[in-house]
Parts: structure tokens; sequence; C-alpha cells
């Protein structure tokens, strides 16, 4: 009987299966799909490496970097291109820079505020004034529009919590929790008042620590890399089923879950997939987490990779790429010219923009066909970006119902399924849909699940 098995093969899985693995521990994943991986996907097409999925992860969070250098990849880690980085948000049909010196919606040099056309005068001045913000007391959680719009105001939501959030989280900032999404952002406003000078006083810090990190690191070969190296170095140790669980149900001795028409039994449980398909797995194991889990939504996204001869275009874009505010939105939410963001990605003489569409404005574009997705995507692209260059190649990528969404009052629903599931000997969940959506808060997870079941930690 395989002590472990792992539902779910995304990174959150496998992240559990290697650290079980390393931990002397055998185990079992169970991964619906023809490959490992879930959403992390890399595609080389004419020399470019094409993420399917993420392209990065933020430096900030560690998990990610201790697992790639676990895995001897260390000397194929690269950062993004900060030097170039520069993003534009479109604002009246324009595209506008945002301003140096702002992390996320913080502004924190006063020139590049003073003279950007972003933002008018109004929110230049409160954003101004935030700096004297007293802390005061807050009742809870609440969304991440209420809580920027009270920093910073509404246009501040407008033009950059929502673009900014939309391209990460494919959700609206009126529904999103911002103890989930924006945690340390909160820590800062609860300590200093001002979330402006909250940043301040932490870049002083970490300025004290030594260089700044780039903002996101990848590998060298796409984030596909680090699959192939969790995979290859699990072999022998983790069987992997090529097949959807169906149901679970307890036993005297743990868990059995039925695949393929047969039972497979299990002393402790990694569930690692999607909570929507988690919801139907565990409904007969207890029927409150079956709902909790089933009341965390789902968005769905959309990658266009559209691949360009340089030499066709009259100047090469600038920056790393742009955002479409959802007031100047048609399908568009945002695009990122990846030869610009990261080196070793796109030879010399091509050009690659990452397109992305759906969120939770737009799931229907995830039924429309290639034919008509290119041809949108193209000719928005082109009116946005200014140019009039045909794409010599392309490759669309859906992700129905991937990325989870943390709604107000996440936070509480979260503390009551983790109690919950902590009342059921041998289960654990990992996956975005829980404690961060990003791939170094899965890893963080998936290990997290993996020392829970290890022999030496009881
Ligand atoms: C387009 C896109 C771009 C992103 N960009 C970034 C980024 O740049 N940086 C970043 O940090 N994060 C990014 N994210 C978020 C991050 O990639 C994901 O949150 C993370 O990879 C999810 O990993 P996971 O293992 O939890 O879930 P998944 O990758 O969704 O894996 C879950 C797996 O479970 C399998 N499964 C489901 N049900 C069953 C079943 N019943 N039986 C067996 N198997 C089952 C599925 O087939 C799937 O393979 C992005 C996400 C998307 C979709």
């Amino acid at each position: 009987m395989p002590r472990t098995l792992v539902i779910g093969g995304g990174i959150s899985g496998l992240s559990a299966a290697y650290y079980l693995a390393k931990g002397g521990a055998e185990s079992t994943i169970l991964e619906s799909r023809p490959r490992l991986g879930g959403v992390i996907q890399t595609e080389k097409v004419e020399g470019c490496t094409l993420e399917a999925g993420p392209d990065s992860f933020l430096s900030a969070k560690p998990a990610a970097l201790e697992l790639i250098r676990d895995l001897g990849l260390a000397g194929d880690v690269i950062g993004s291109n900060d030097h170039l980085r520069v993003t534009f948000v479109r604002k009246n049909g324009r595209m506008v820079p945002l301003p140096d010196g702002l992390m996320m919606m913080v502004p924190t040099k006063i020139l590049p505020l003073i003279t950007t056309s972003l933002v008018g005068w109004g929110t230049k001045i409160r954003m101004g004034m935030e700096l004297w913000r007293a802390p005061k007391p807050r009742a809870g959680d609440e969304s991440v529009a209420e809580f920027v719009e009270e920093h910073y105001g509404k246009e501040a939501v407008d033009y950059l919590a929502e673009p900014l959030l939309s391209g990460v989280y494919g959700g609206d900032p009126r529904q999103l929790s911002v103890t989930s999404v924006l945690p340390r952002f909160v820590e800062l406003a609860n300590k200093y008042g001002s979330l402006t000078r909250g940043v301040l006083a932490s870049r002083a810090q970490a300025k004290s620590n030594g260089p700044a990190p780039p903002l996101f690191r990848t590998l060298k070969g796409g984030l596909g890399q680090l699959v192939a190296a969790v995979t290859e170095s699990i072999r022998g140790k983790t069987q992997v089923v090529q097949a959807r669980a169906e149901t679970v149900e307890r036993t005297a001795s743990g868990f059995r879950v039925k695949v393929n028409g047969d039972w497979l039994d299990a002393e402790h449980l990694v569930v690692a997939c999607e909570a929507h398909s988690a919801a139907v797995l565990l409904c007969g194991v207890d029927a409150r987490i079956a709902e909790l889990l089933g009341g965390v939504g789902y968005s769905s996204s959309m990658v266009v990779a559209l691949g360009f001869d340089a030499a066709d275009f009259a100047r090469p874009p600038v920056g790393f790429g742009f955002l479409v505010p959802k007031k100047e939105r048609r399908r568009l939410v945002a695009c990122t010219w990846i030869g610009t963001k990261f080196p070793h990605r796109v030879p010399e003489g091509k050009i690659v923009a990452r397109c992305f569409l759906g969120g939770a404005g737009d799931a229907a574009a995830l039924a429309e066909s290639d034919e008509a997705i290119l041809a949108t995507v193209t000719s928005e692209l082109q009116e946005i970006a200014g140019f009039s260059a045909r794409p010599r190649f392309h490759r669309i990528f859906r992700w129905p119902r991937s990325m989870a969404q943390y709604p107000v009052g996440h936070p509480q629903q979260m503390a009551e399924l983790e109690t919950r599931v902590a009342s059921i000997p041998g289960l654990h969940l990992a996956g975005n849909a829980y404690q961060g959506i990003g791939v170094p808060d899965c890893i963080r997870m998936g290990r997290a699940a993996a020392g829970k079941t290890l022999p030496s930690t009881h």
C-alpha cells in the first residue's frame, strides 16, 4: 500500500512528492492530464521559450528558489531585466508609463508622481497627503478596492490596482480580499497608517541588507525545466499514475481513492488539485470541507503568444509590456514583451508578445476558436502598441478555472477549512486555493503537506 497518495501533479503536488521522496517516503501521484506540471508548461518554438502558464516567480518568496537550489538548478536561475523595466498602462487610448518608484500602487518618489499623466491632480494630491495618514484600527477584512481607495482614491483603483491585479488574479479588486491578496500592505498600513511611509521604511531596511535582488526570477529554459527536474529527481521513489481520481472514501487505516474503477489505499492523502475538483472528491469524507472547497471561486484565463520577425517592426517595442485597465479594455488584459523582460528567452531578430485574455470579465473567451482569438489579439495588439507587423507564429493556451480567487472573507473561510482538515488524520491540502496563488506559495504548501506526512515529524 502506498503510504501517501498525492492527487494532482501540478507544482503543489509535485513539491509534496519531491519533499516526501527527500524525506525517504514513497508516494503515488495521480494526475488526470497526460503530463505533469499543471499550468506550468514550456514550449520551444523557433528558438523562443514560450510559457503557457507562469513565466517567473517573485524573488521575495523563498520557497521556489530553495527547491531550485535543492535540485541543483541554481546555475540556471535568471532574473528579470529590471534595468529595462517600464510597464505602460493604457489611458484614454494612449500608453502611459507607470511612474518610477511605484511599488504596486504605492508611490515612493515625488517627481515621477507629479509629472505622470496616469492620474489627475486630485489623485496626486491625495497620494501625497497619504504620507501623513495615522494608523487606524480596521474591522476585519475588506476588498482590495476599498483598501486602495481609502489610501489613494478611486482613480488609483481604476488605473493601478485593477490592471495590476487583473494580470495576476484575473479577478475584480472589488471582490478580492485585501488580507489574502496584499497581506504585506495590510501589515504596513496597520503599523504605519501610511502605506507610502511603510513601504519606504521597509525599503530602507531591505537596503541595509545589501543590493535588491531582481523582482522576478525564472529558469533559463523556462519553468518547465523545474517540472522536468522534479520529475527526474522523484523517479524510482514516486509512482506517477496518469488517471483522474474519481472519489475518496475513508477507511479504517486512512483512505481509498477510486481510479479507473479500482480502489487505491493510502494512509495519507495530499489533495493538490484545484479546490473545485477537491470538493467533488471529498464530499463523501466531510460535507463541510467539500462545501468550503466548492465555495472557492476560480477564474479562467488564456495566454496567447505571438512571434514576430523584428525586421517587420519600424521600431522595436519598449519596456516589459502594458496593462489595459477595465475602463479601457476590449479583450486584451495585458501583454509582456518577453525578450525584453528576460534574457535567453527570444533569439536576436525575433519579438514575442505574451498576451493575456479572459479573467473574471471575459471567461467566454476560452470558448472562441483559435482563428477568432488570433484575429482579435493581433488587431488589438497592433492598435495598442502601434505597429502593423503580422505574427509569423502563434500559440494559444487555455486555462479553464485554474486561477483561484480570494474574495473578502477568504482568510476566515480558510481558517475554518484548516481546522476541519486537521481533524481528519492523514488528510492534507495544497494548492493555489488556500494561502497564495504564486508558484512559490504552491511549493511552500506542497512542502508543508509532505512535512506533515513524514514519520519523523510525528
Ligand atoms: C496563465 C497563468 C499565469 C500565471 N503566472 C504566474 C506567474 O508568472 N508567477 C507565479 O508565481 N504564478 C503564476 N500563476 C499562478 C501559478 O502558476 C499557479 O497558481 C500554480 O502553478 C498552481 O499550481 P497547482 O499545482 O496548485 O495547480 P495546477 O497547476 O492547476 O495543478 C493541479 C493539477 O491537478 C490535476 N487534477 C485536477 N483534478 C484531478 C483529479 N480528480 N485527479 C487527478 N488529477 C487532477 C490537474 O489536471 C492539474 O494538473 C499563473 C497561473 C496561470 C493560469
